[in-house]
C-alpha cells in the first residue's frame, strides 16, 4: 500500500484526549493508538465525570492507561480533576482536542462539546476520529454491567483491566 503519511511527520505537535476512562476499552486504546499517530505527543487526560458513577479512581484509571500504551512512545497520562478541559490543553500546549465517535448519540453530543469549547478558546480544534468498526458497540458502562454480571469481557479490554474489574466486583459483592 503506497505510504500516505511520511515516516517521522506528524500533523499535529500536541493533541489532548479527554475523557473518564472508567475502565479503559480496547475502543479507547485504538483512539489511542491512531491518535499517536497523527500527533508528535499525545496527551491523555483522565478525568472524574460527574454526571456518571465511577467504578475506579483516578489513580487506578491513570496507571490501567499507562500500562496498556507503554508499546507508545509518544503518550503521557494526566489527571484532569479540576477546571475546564480546554483550559487544560492550552496548559499543556495542545492544540488539539481528540475524541472518538461510535453512533449518532455521540455525535449530537460531541458537537456539543466541540461548539462549547470554541466558545472558549478557539484557537483550539477538535478532531474526531471515527470508532473502528470492531469497536463501535463499545462503552465503558457496558463492560461494567456484562462484568458485574460475571460476563467475559476479556477480548473487549486491555488485560490489566480485565484483571481489575474482576477484582473489583469480587470485593464489592463480599463487602455487601
Ligand atoms: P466521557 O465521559 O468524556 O465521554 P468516555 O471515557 O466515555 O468519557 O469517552 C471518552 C472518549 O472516547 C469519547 O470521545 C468517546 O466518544 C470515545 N469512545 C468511547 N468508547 C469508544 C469506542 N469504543 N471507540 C472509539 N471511541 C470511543
Amino acid at each position: 500500500m503506497m505510504l500516505l503519511v511520511k515516516e517521522n511527520w506528524k500533523m499535529i505537535d500536541k493533541a489532548l484526549f479527554p475523557g473518564s476512562f472508567d475502565p479503559l476499552t480496547n475502543g479507547h486504546l485504538d483512539t489511542i493508538e491512531r491518535s499517536a499517530k497523527l500527533a508528535n505527543h499525545l496527551y491523555v487526560a483522565v478525568a472524574t465525570n460527574t454526571s456518571k458513577k465511577n467504578l475506579f479512581t483516578i489513580s487506578e484509571k491513570i496507571e490501567f492507561i499507562q500500562l496498556a500504551t507503554k508499546h507508545l512512545g509518544n503518550v503521557s497520562v494526566i489527571k484532569h480533576t479540576e477546571g475546564l478541559t480546554i483550559d487544560l490543553a492550552e496548559k499543556v500546549g495542545a492544540s488539539v482536542l481528540i475524541r472518538g465517535l461510535r453512533n449518532a448519540e455521540d455525535f449530537e453530543y460531541e458537537m456539543n462539546i466541540a461548539a462549547i469549547n470554541k466558545t472558549q478558546n478557539p484557537e483550539i480544534e477538535t478532531v474526531i476520529l471515527m470508532a473502528s468498526q470492531q469497536h463501535r458497540f463499545l462503552s465503558s458502562s457496558l463492560i461494567k454491567e456484562v462484568s458485574f454480571f460475571d460476563g467475559d469481557v476479556s477480548k473487549l479490554v486491555p488485560s490489566v483491566v480485565n484483571k481489575a474489574i474482576k477484582e473489583k466486583y469480587a470485593t464489592q459483592k463480599k463487602m455487601k
